[in-house]
């Protein structure tokens, strides 16, 4: 089997942006992935690409849920977090990390829109609520982030939504609109990566079924564990294996998104959110919102694609486990108190994991070889939560840069955090 410079294993968002990166500086490449697009969180979500983050981003509260669940399912890691009391780290140190990521993915996506061919929009996000109080309390709540982490907003009147976005109901009675917020179509993007990447001579091949350490006698078990418990040689990948072959590489990353990876540790929970998409019946005279707008007092998204796109809800839970199908129901009569949705066909029904961390903030670095941090052959890339599509072109030039020798990975994010 052919080696190669970079071994991917995940090919939502962050595997391809990661792959698309190495390519154009000269990295011969292997992504490796299964066959059904629809596993990844990458093919379903809102595609808001959001600089805001106050609108979208993991709030104190889910930080603290994910990292009692990892806890209660055994995760080590994310135990002694809640042991520590660390969510609150989240915004002081990870909030404006954060901002600049997203800034950087926002404008990566313009830049690269009519390069790669796909659907990229600026018009801002308009978080519209029903009544003048929940408005208010929001404000209250996001005033102080906003003004640190100079996050513009403005808030608008009934009168100056309904001119800015007919589509918006009579009854809503304000809005905050963020003018920093764009989109894309998440399918679009997948799908000019793909091509990118086939013209790039990226390969692509099976999904990852363990990986092969160099000198280990487990096949599972944490990096540190295997440390203490062996001798003390360095603890390297050796090979990903995938069926019936092993796929060599100089340097081997692990960007799974939600789904665990067997000898890894990865403090990731997979948060299930909910999709359905939409055509309008009449699509002559039906109106499209111009703006994504997310409906303040249920956290529903909602955004043009090929139709209408409606994403909402989070449920840490175990992946594969049964989803709420009435959810969907609710997801269609939210938006309809908000938005004139008219006569539509529902054409795609759709639940993804989001990948969560104990204290909201990707994991992004080399994980131990067994002696020092940060110093094995293995990076991860995971746990972007809601903000995996805003992130994911910051998190590629990070992950390019430790393959070529260098780390630019700001502390807060990177693995060692978690003793990994
Ligand atoms: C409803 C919803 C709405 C969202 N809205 C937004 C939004 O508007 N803006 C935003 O920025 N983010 C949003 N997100 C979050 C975003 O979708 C995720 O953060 C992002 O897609 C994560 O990308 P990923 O590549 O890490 O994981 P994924 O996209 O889940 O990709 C992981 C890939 O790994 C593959 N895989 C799994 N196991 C293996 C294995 N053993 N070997 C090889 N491959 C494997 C899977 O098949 C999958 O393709 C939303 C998420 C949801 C669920």
């Amino acid at each position: 089997m052919d080696r190669y410079d970079v071994a991917i294993a995940g090919g939502g968002i962050i595997g391809l942006t990661i792959a698309y990166e190495l390519c154009t500086r000269g990295f011969r490449v292997a992504v490796l992935d299964g066959t059904d697009a629809r596993m990844a969180s990458s093919y379903g979500n809102a595609g808001y690409v959001s600089p805001s983050l106050g609108p979208l981003s993991m709030n104190a509260r889910e930080a603290e849920e994910t990292a009692r669940y990892l806890a209660s399912i055994g995760s080590t890691s994310a135990a002694r977090y809640v042991e520590a009391k660390m969510s609150s780290e989240y915004t002081r140190i990870g909030m404006p990390i954060i901002r600049s990521m997203a800034l950087e993915g926002r404008d990566w996506y313009a830049r690269m829109s009519s390069i790669l061919g796909f659907v990229y929009r600026h018009a801002g996000m308009l978080e519209v609520y029903l009544t003048r109080d929940e408005l208010e309390r929001r404000v209250e709540h996001i005033r102080h982030l906003a003004s640190a982490l100079n996050i513009p907003y403005r808030i608008l009147t009934r009168d100056e939504i309904h001119a800015l976005e007919p589509t918006v109901n009579d009854a809503c009675e304000g809005a905050l609109l963020y003018p920093d917020d764009a989109f894309v179509n998440p399918r679009s993007v997948m799908k000019a990566l793909r091509d990118a990447l086939t013209a790039l001579d990226a390969v692509f091949l099976g999904n990852l079924e363990s990986i092969e350490w160099d000198g280990a006698t487990k096949a599972t078990t944490t990096i540190a564990a295997v440390a203490e418990d062996d001798d003390n040689s360095k603890r390297r990948v050796r090979s990903f294996k995938i069926a019936g072959a092993s796929v060599y590489a100089d340097t081997y990353v692990v960007c799974t998104g939600a789904y665990r990876v067997e000898g890894l540790d990865l403090p990731v929970a997979p948060a299930r959110g909910y999709m359905l998409e939409l055509l309008p019946k009449d699509r002559e005279s039906s109106l499209m919102p111009k703006h994504t707008i997310l409906c303040g007092e249920h956290r529903v998204a909602i955004s043009v694609h090929e139709g209408l796109r409606i994403t909402a809800l989070f449920e840490l839970c175990s992946i594969g486990s049964a989803m709420v199908k009435e959810n969907f129901t609710k997801l269609l009569e939210w938006s309809r108190k908000y938005i004139a949705l008219g006569d539509v066909v529902v054409v795609d029904r759709w639940t993804g994991y989001r990948p969560c961390t104990p204290d909201g903030l990707p994991i992004i670095g080399r994980v131990s070889d067994g002696d020092d941090y940060g110093d094995s052959n293995l990076i991860v890339a995971c746990g972007h939560c809601r903000l995996g599509i805003t992130l994911a072109p910051a998190t590629a030039r990070f992950v390019a840069s430790l393959v070529e020798g260098r780390d630019d990975v700001p502390d807060a994010i990177k693995p060692n955090r978690y003793g990994l």
